[in-house]
């Protein structure tokens, strides 16, 4: 994956949006992405009701406006933009990884089964039309949501599916974490410290389980 952008968009996009991709081999996972951090100005107009707004655009791009908002500051922005910035590489997943977007494909079978939640691929969200409650949430948005969290190290249960679609291995499980966890808790500053240390090296991807 590449990621494009002004330097300090980048320095940012490193602080905030990379140490969620930690432990991931980006190189499987997301070959041939292309991030781009955009001033509105340069996001392509073609008219989509998203061109303004961070979007996946089939088959590899991200595009993430960058606001300049002085009362906000860019640092705030980027970190506001986090659990976007997953939801949009969520699409870029299921786009390569969970292509047949039907009911009874296995793997998103598979998916459903782990979240507990209902397959429908509709886009419709009018309730008359759909005969659905609005608003109704296609599989492909509720993917992109739970990939987010994931990444964010809120949903362990799909570690090894995720990792698994590209074929790595679970990095942790819920009775490592769960060490982990007590450890960065209740062994003070310096064992937090050596804690987050070691798992830098040896299991970045534990580190947003914390
Ligand atoms: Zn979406």
């Amino acid at each position: 994956m590449k990621t494009f952008g002004r330097p300090d968009f980048l320095m940012l996009y490193y602080r905030y949006f990379a140490p969620l991709l930690a432990g991931i081999d980006t190189d499987k996972a997301f070959p041939d992405l292309e991030i781009h951090l955009l001033l509105p100005g340069d996001m392509p107009k073609t008219g989509h009701p998203n061109d303004m707004r961070p979007h996946f655009e089939w088959p590899r791009t991200i595009r993430i406006p960058v606001l300049i908002l002085p009362d906000v500051g860019l640092e705030l922005y980027f970190r506001s933009q986090v659990g976007i910035f997953g939801h949009e590489l969520g699409h870029y997943v299921h786009f390569r990884f969970l292509p047949n977007e039907k009911k009874d494909d296995p793997l998103w079978q598979k998916w459903s089964k782990l979240t507990g939640k209902e397959l429908d691929f509709v886009m419709r969200t009018h309730s008359k039309l759909s005969g659905r409650e609005y608003p109704h949430i296609p599989s492909q948005e509720d993917f992109a949501d739970e990939f987010s969290f994931w990444l964010q190290g809120e949903r362990l249960h799909m570690e090894a599916f995720c990792m698994g679609l590209w074929g790595q291995k679970a990095k942790v499980t819920s009775a490592q974490v769960g060490i982990f966890k007590a450890i960065h808790n209740f062994t003070g500053a310096s064992g937090k410290e050596a804690l987050q240390k070691h798992l830098s090296v040896h299991n970045p991807r534990a580190l947003v389980y914390l």
